[in-house]
């Protein structure tokens, strides 16, 4: 049995602020390399999936989060995201304000049981099986936007993860399809945003599988990194 142990509040280093846990919105297909490779169609838009408060666990930047190996797969894939912390509510957002409802940034892992999440794709059926387990959602510590660099008004964020030591992903955050000021306001169209509430933005080309034993470091140079062992 997996043991939940979702935190009460999400921890804001630069701040000291803490954010209540709220919803985990996801981003689905948002850089091309990774769409190529999973031979999915473009999109004129977001699409979004989610992921229960359950599946959230936070990393201190120091110690190594352990995840249990999820019932019912054979196939546990990692995939890096930068995950935005929301810290403020809001509605309609206007896109070229967007980052003002940005309360801080991290890094993430979006565990997927990719085996189940091709069976059901095959058949048209919803994500949650393959998305929303327990502990799927490991995050850094967050911290604020300022020292981040922008290019305009998009992020442009070097990201990658290792397994055991060896670069599996690396990207650029401006490889986005969705910025995530569009994402944000976007999505502000059909939820009204809320601080706590967590945005995962999309993974990069080169996600693979786990094991037990593996050792994942997920990084955004810049803010605290994310270290995972699959138990
Ligand atoms: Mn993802």
């Amino acid at each position: 049995m997996v043991k939940v142990k979702t935190p009460e509040k999400l921890f804001h280093i630069s701040s000291s602020v803490g954010y209540r846990p709220s919803r985990i919105f996801c981003v689905g297909a948002n850089y091309r390399k990774h769409v190529e490779e999973m031979g999915l169609p473009g999109r004129e838009s977001p699409f979004y999936f989610m992921k229960p408060r359950e599946a959230l666990i936070q990393g201190d930047g120091l110690s190594t989060l352990a995840v249990d190996y999820p019932p019912q797969t054979k196939e546990l894939d990692y995939e890096v995201e930068l995950v935005v912390l929301i810290g403020q509510a809001g509605s309609t957002v206007p896109e070229e304000n967007a980052l003002d409802w940005v309360g801080g940034l991290g890094v993430g892992i979006d565990f997927t049981r990719r085996d189940l999440q091709r069976k059901l794709r095959e058949k048209n059926q919803p994500w949650e099986l393959s998305k929303a387990f327990e502990q799927s959602a490991p995050v850094s510590s967050f911290v604020d936007l300022h020292n981040i660099n922008f290019e305009g008004s998009s992020l442009a964020l070097d990201i990658n993860l290792s397994v055991n030591g060896k670069i599996k992903q690396r990207a650029n955050t401006r490889d986005m399809i969705f910025s995530v000021s569009e994402i944000i306001a976007d999505l502000s169209l059909y939820f009204t945003l809320l601080p706590g509430d967590l945005l995962f933005t999309g993974t990069p080309e080169g996600v693979g599988p786990v094991f037990p034993g593996d050792i994942l470091e997920a990084n955004i140079p810049g803010l605290p990194s994310l270290r995972v062992s699959i138990e």
